[in-house]
């Protein structure tokens, strides 16, 4: 037999599939997907199975053999995914299973957790006749303790004896499964049963289950769709604002698919910081739900692994990377909050999951189904859209009002100023979101004008006043606060700019009471705990203000919030991007749709663009005419979903390497339907000089393969060997 496997190495140049001997004795234990040990340009690598074949096309005294079946093994449709998204992302094949590996397993983490020992036979035999088998008084001492608990943690007796035990014959040794759980999300307000169905959920799930239960009638949209062959692909997109019941949607088109017999995958975009959304399904259904996030430790994150793989659980939530599920006939995934730009990963492969979950579906002929109270304008292009327009409750969605900042020093509007003394004399809760950590933006001299910036990137470094020190947000380089100017000798150092340190600080001057805490919420708080605790306390305290970056308006549900603050709406806005409006428009319908549950909401937008686009649309609730907008707009600028853009950065020590290789690139791409915009410089990140060049096609598949083989001709060839290349297909 003949395995043809994928080599896990990290090298771009090593692509495509490897033959190897299957010797007699390992081949019923490997299957596609196997996890193996293999020789490899004169090392030991791990290899992963992608087909089993009688035959190789290379003779066989070329061909070398497989050493170990290793224990671990991937579901044979993940390894084709694997296949796909190397190619699909510019990466390899072996990156993408990389991060697709059940949890520690290339370390040889595997079901057989922890090395338990048992007592053989022989070994209960020369317990009982001392004599005639000799026995240290150390051996004899772990046989007996064996003898009375049957078998133990191999650790606890001591390995190094147990294995000499085990070479005679005296002792089993194996590695057993352990039973650790992630801990229940038990949330004692939430239900186990479903709530009677308001009629805009029941008209949302008619077509999804009829998606279900009748696949002729499925709507085919979007993909490239290879539907099995029972079932047919459809994807849909739930619209609906905050607090609409999309969540109560999921749930019903979720027990539908267990009701069919098949597997629901449910992607989140941040579980650490939104429990509920777990809790709830937890809930509703009980043991057959596993999570898997990276906050979990690996060993929990393998169980949950395997307990999908083995179909103990049917039902996966978690972050981006759960579209790795190992599940078998998959019959729903849902994307929730799909317009978070967390879906998109950022190391290599650099996969969208979101594309990854439409491939998927259609490779199961599973129902996809997105869900967001601002949609991106792809998946309103490609899906069949199902629209929630009303709360839940009834109430109306809080009047949004637009503050004119020109002009103004203070961070905060008179009118946020007063809004907010509104709040703490009627003891309310509010949400102050400013995206930007730290005290002041940058540091300049009063009397020479220098800037304080970081030596490795071309940025300015913020000032953080509670660490007494200035940083830089990209690379982490730190220093302390200057007393004075290094060039000129001056010890006017001016502060420029507001960030949430500052904004906390100001609030806590003029506001806070025991009654009225102010709480602050962003990257300083390091780890899940640390923001989920500071989260805890907001939403215990019965009145107070919460500030902090866009984390505060990512799918928290403070029920009793009646103000909601956007400090600087144009931060979105000043990024050169194509994206740029569109998170804009997220931003302030986000807060929006998390304020004023129950009709008695407002939120205060402060902007120096009153008039822009995104900022007036939200402020109407008009997601229609904006999602409209934004379509016609990209469709004359030829942006996505109508194009598609490939991004390639080039970086290097010195400046011209950085240049040459993108310029190199550049003689290369020929995009089929399509153009090469740049070398454009980029600024400098961690130390290296950047350049880029974006590709704009309307021929997605040829184009990404013109890439791919531009940057493999070039890449590690002589002039360009110290230069890194990153392919970005989709960036965000
Ligand atoms: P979304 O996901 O759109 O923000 P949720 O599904 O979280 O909305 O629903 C908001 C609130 O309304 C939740 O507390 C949920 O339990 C409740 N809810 C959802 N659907 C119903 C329903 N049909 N009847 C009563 N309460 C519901
Ligand atoms: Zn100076
Ligand atoms: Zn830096």
């Amino acid at each position: 037999m003949i395995a043809r496997v994928l080599p896990l190495t990290q090298t771009r140049a090593i692509k495509g599939l490897f033959d190897y001997i299957l010797p007699q004795e390992l081949a019923d234990q490997a299957e596609v997907g196997s996890l193996l040990r293999v020789p490899f340009a004169g090392r030991a690598v791990q290899a992963v199975v992608a087909e089993l074949t009688p035959t190789s096309e290379l003779p066989d005294e070329r061909l070398a053999s497989v050493a170990a079946v290793l224990p671990a093994r991937l579901p044979a449709d993940l390894v084709k995914l694997a296949q796909w998204i190397g190619d699909e992302y510019c990466s390899t094949a072996a990156r993408a299973l990389n991060v697709m590996l059940p949890p520690g397993a290339t370390r040889g983490l595997t079901e057989k957790l922890v090395l338990t020992a048992t007592l053989t036979e022989a070994g209960n035999a020369a317990l009982a006749d001392g004599v005639s088998v000799r026995l240290t008084a150390g051996q004899e001492a772990a046989l007996a303790a064996l003898a009375d608990a049957g078998s133990v943690p191999a650790s606890q007796l001591g390995t190094a004896t147990l294995r000499r035990l085990e070479g005679r014959g005296l002792v089993n040794l194996e590695h057993a499964v352990s039973s650790r759980r992630p801990d229940r999300h038990a949330v004692s307000s939430i239900s186990a049963s479903a709530p009677r169905l308001t009629a805009e959920q029941k008209a949302a799930l008619v077509p999804i289950m009829s998606a279900f239960a009748n696949p002729a009638n499925a709507l085919m949209m979007g993909t490239e769709a290879v539907p099995a062959p029972e079932r047919a692909a459809s994807t849909f997109l739930l619209h609906g604002v905050t607090g609409s019941g999309k969540t109560e949607v999921y749930l019903q088109a979720a027990a539908a698919a267990l009701e069919a017999g098949l597997g629901v995958i449910i992607l989140v975009p941040e579980i650490g910081l939104t429990p509920q959304a777990l809790a709830r399904f937890e809930a509703r259904f009980g043991d057959v739900v596993a999570v898997l996030h990276s906050g979990m430790s690996e060993g929990k994150r393998h169980d949950e692994w395997l307990r999908l793989a083995r179909g103990e659980a049917r039902v996966c939530v978690g972050p981006r990377s759960a579209i790795f599920a190992p599940m078998d006939e998959i019959g729903l995934i849902v994307v929730d909050e799909e317009h978070e730009s967390s879906y998109k990963h950022e190391g290599d492969p650099r996969y969208d999951a979101r594309t990854v979950a439409e491939r998927r579906a259609a490779d199961h002929g599973a129902v996809l189904l997105y869900g967001s109270a601002t949609p991106r304008p792809e998946s309103v292009h490609s899906s069949a859209r199902l629209r929630l327009e009303q709360r839940v409750d009834g109430g109306a969605l809080p009047s949004v009002e637009v503050l004119d900042m020109r002009g103004l020093h203070n961070p905060l509007h008179p009118q946020t100023w007063l809004a907010l003394a509104d709040c703490r004399r009627d003891g309310g809760k509010a949400i102050v979101l400013l995206n930007r950590r730290g005290w002041s933006n940058f540091l300049s001299c009063g009397s020479c004008g220098r800037v304080w910036m970081c030596p490795n990137c071309e940025v300015t470094l913020v000032l953080h006043r509670s660490g007494a020190h200035v940083a830089c947000h990209h690379c982490g380089h730190r220093e302390p606060v200057p007393g004075k100017c290094p060039d000129c000798g001056s010890v006017s150092v001016a502060r420029h700019g507001a960030g949430t340190e500052r904004l906390e600080h100001e609030l806590v001057t003029a506001l806070a009471t025991p009654e009225f805490p102010v709480f602050r919420l962003d990257a300083d708080a390091s780890g899940l705990d640390a923001r989920a605790r500071i989260l805890e306390r907001f939403h215990a305290a019965s009145a107070g203000v919460l500030v902090g970056t866009q984390m505060i308006a990512k799918g928290h549900d403070f029920a009793d919030v009646g103000l909601g603050v956007v400090v600087d709406a144009d931060q979105t806005m000043r990024f050169p991007d194509f994206r740029a409006e569109e998170r804009t428009f997220a931003l302030v319908t986000q807060l929006a749709g998390r304020t004023g549950r129950g009709g008695h909401g407002r939120v205060l937008v402060q902007t120096m663009e009153p008039q822009a686009r995104p900022i007036q649309l939200a402020a109407q609730h008009d997601s229609d005419g904006f999602l409209n907008g934004e379509l016609q707009r990209r469709r004359a600028l030829a942006y996505p979903p109508f194009a598609t853009l490939i991004r390639v950065v080039c970086s290097s020590q010195d400046d011209e390497g950085a240049h040459a290789a993108t310029t190199a690139l550049r003689q290369l791409i020929e995009p089929p339907g399509g153009r090469v915009l740049g070398p454009a410089p980029l600024f400098m990140l961690r130390g290296k000089h950047r350049s880029q060049l974006v590709v704009k096609t309307a021929e997605r598949t040829a184009a990404i393969a013109a890439v791919r083989s531009a940057v493999d001709a070039i890449a590690g060839t002589k002039p360009h060997r110290e230069v890194s290349i990153s392919v970005d297909v989709d960036p965000q």
